[in-house]
Order: C-alpha cells, then structure tokens, then sequence
C-alpha cells in the first residue's frame, strides 16, 4: 500500500442547503437570492434579483467508490458536497485536511446590484458559515465570506463583520461588479488596509468575471477554450493589485488566487518585470521594488491536476503554491486526490512536498491543525 498523503485544499466547495436563503433571510428578500433551476437534460436556468439566464449543466462524471469499484456515477454530488458531517469522511478518505471552502449558489451574488439586497445577504450569510460550517471543525475548515462589492464602505463593514464572527478569508469576485471601481482603483485602498489590519485574506475564485469579461468562444476547440479563458480574470486581479502598488502600501495584505493553477505567475511576474523596466516612462506609479517580488510575496495560487504547478515552486522560486481539490466539482480529484498527489508529488524533496501540501496554506491560515502523521500500514 502507498503512503496516504495528507493535504489542505486551498479550493473545495459546499452546496448550501435546501432553501437556503429562506432559512437565514427574511421572505421578500430571500425571494430576490440567486436560484438555479434544472430545465432540461442540458440547461439550467439561474435567477438573481429579477434576472435570468440559461447556462449547460455539468456532465454526469463516473468516479471510484471507496471500495476500488466504480459504483457511483455523480452528477456533480459527491456524497458530502451538500451535507457536513458526510463531507468530513469524504475529505478523510481523500487524504485532505483543512480547506477553503467556497460558496455555490452564493457565486451568483456577484451579480446582485441591489447594495442593500447584498449587504443584508452577506450579513446573514457570513454569521450562517461561521455558526453552521465553520464551527463543526474550526481547525479544518475555512470558509470565504460573502462580501458585498458594490460599495467600498460596505464593503469594507462586511470585512470587519466577517472577522467579528471568526471567519479567516473573504471572496470576491475576478471580475469587479458593474457599478463598481475596478481592483486597482484606489477607492479600494480601505477594504486592502481593513484586510491588512485584520488579517484576513482575500480569494480570487477563477470563472467569476462576471458578464463583459466572460468567455463565450464556439465552434471547434470551444470548451477548451471557454475553460483556459476562465483562468485569466484572476491573473488580472493579481496584476491589478501589484501594479497598482496595492501590495506596496499594505504590506500584510495577502492574495489567494484559486483554481487558476500556478505557473502562470512566475510568466506574468516575467512580463511585469519587463514592462516595469522597459517602459519605466510609461509607468505609474513607481513601485520601490519590481512587480514580480510583490507577486511572489503576496499572491497564493491553487491548482488541482497541473503537471508543471510543483515546478513553479521548486524550479522557478515560486514559494506560494498550493494544491486544491475542487471538490465536489467536476474539474476536482474528487475520488483519486491521492492518485493525483502521488503522480505530481512523488519525485519532489520533502521540503517542496510540504510547501505545495501544506506549508503555503498554513502560512496564510496558522491556525488550523496538522493532519494525522502518516503511519506505515501494517502489513
Ligand atoms: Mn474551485
């Protein structure tokens, strides 16, 4: 038998529960909350605030039971996806101990214009995860708060609510909400200085750029397409936040940019340098030191099945690399995380191993617990 591996997730899920919203909001507003109805074999119709639109259900997926036989075929719902106390053995099994977890349904709240519709939201929401997630294994699981982006003041507020009822990461979107000043605007100065202050850390979620910037390419190749283009917002909000000397002025501030993988930030960190350096006439405002050490200092990067991702920190200088699982979507390990581990970890030193397993998301989260130390199987 091969050694179990043992994990944090820098990126796993939860579906909330049934009616969701009606069970922490008042009626009239929960009304008004994101929904998502099955149409078809196909579509499924979200709704938020009044407004519609279709989008493909994920593909049935056939993964392994614990058993080593294939006997469950999923349709995006691993058994603990939706129920807590089911989700702890799922993560057992899978060798994953602490992980950040972020909302489903609750992704489409970036799309709420409303500012009081989403503070209202993200108040009821933030108290719900620390109470009812959070709580039933606080050194295990981290889950990202809702914030309401469509004020910087409420923003701000929503920050220091979070960190009042113990929550360590909030999540915003890659793309910045309509209405909105973009991310490196400095009219967001205060919610980078609340983070700073409180030490809570800020995720990029990729696929969340919202309307204009999202992809939409068809024909032959599309979905690959479609799924590399969805990795780029959160590039963009990571450069944002280093060329804007966001970084440079809060110097605790910390990025967690997950699912995007993370090779691609020793390349972005390159072409920063570059322009930095090559355009200095063009370039405002003068950072004291390259872009590229802002990035590497204060940008985390998750990635699940990368083959070149231990590379950016073992060969590129890129410390910050952290593995995710994704579960329970379709894109995770959900079913063969320790596959995974083995075949992208297994020719690592044990000083890389433990930075991509564990070391980066133990600095970002110091206070969850280690995972079980391996023991060798009896034979
Ligand atoms: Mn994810």
């Amino acid at each position: 038998m091969t050694e179990k591996i043992w994990t944090h997730s820098a990126d796993s899920h939860f579906l909330e529960p049934k009616g969701h919203w009606h069970d922490i909001m008042p009626r009239a507003l929960a009304d008004r909350m994101p929904r998502v109805e099955r149409i078809s074999d196909d579509e499924e119709r979200v709704t938020v605030d009044g407004k519609s639109f279709l989008r493909p259900v994920p593909k049935i997926l056939k993964v392994k039971g614990a058993d080593g036989l294939n006997i469950a075929e999923i349709n995006h719902r691993p058994p603990g996806a939706r129920d807590i106390n089911a989700r702890m053995l799922d993560l057992d099994q899978e060798g994953v101990w602490a992980e950040v977890m972020f909302q489903s349904i609750g992704l489409w709240c970036a799309l709420i214009e409303d500012p009081e519709l989403i503070s209202a939201a993200a108040r009821a929401e933030n108290e719900w995860l620390a109470s009812e997630i959070q709580a039933v294994a606080p050194d295990r699981l981290v889950p990202a708060a809702l914030m309401p982006l469509v004020d910087v003041d409420a923003a701000v507020a929503a920050l220091y609510h979070a960190a009042e009822v113990g929550l360590h990461l909030v999540n915003m979107p890659t793309g910045h909400p309509k209405g909105a000043p973009d991310y490196n605007d400095a009219a967001w100065d205060p919610l980078w200085a609340a983070a700073d202050e409180t030490g809570l850390v800020i995720a990029f979620h990729i696929g969340t750029d919202g309307g204009d910037q999202a992809s939409n390419f068809r024909g032959p190749g599309g979905a690959v397409l479609n799924y590399v283009h969805s990795r780029f917002g959160g590039q963009y909000a990571a450069m944002k936040l280093v060329a804007s000397g966001a970084f440079e002025r809060h110097q605790g501030l910390r990025v967690l940019i997950a699912e995007g993988g993370a090779t691609w930030v020793p390349f972005i960190g390159d072409r920063m340098n570059e322009g930095f350096r090559q355009h200095s006439m063009f370039v405002r405002p003068k950072l004291a030191r390259p872009p590229k050490d802002y990035l590497y200092e204060h940008v985390y990067a998750s990635f699940q099945h990368d083959e070149t991702a231990p590379a950016a920190m073992w060969a590129m200088g890129y410390r910050n690399v952290l593995f995710g699982s994704d579960y329970p979507h379709i894109e995770g390990t959900f079913g063969h995380t320790q596959e995974t581990l083995h075949s992208l970890l297994d020719g690592l030193d044990e000083v890389a191993r433990h930075r991509i397993t564990r070391g980066a998301f133990e600095e970002l989260f110091p206070h969850v617990s280690a995972p079980p130390a391996v023991v060798a199987a009896a034979s």
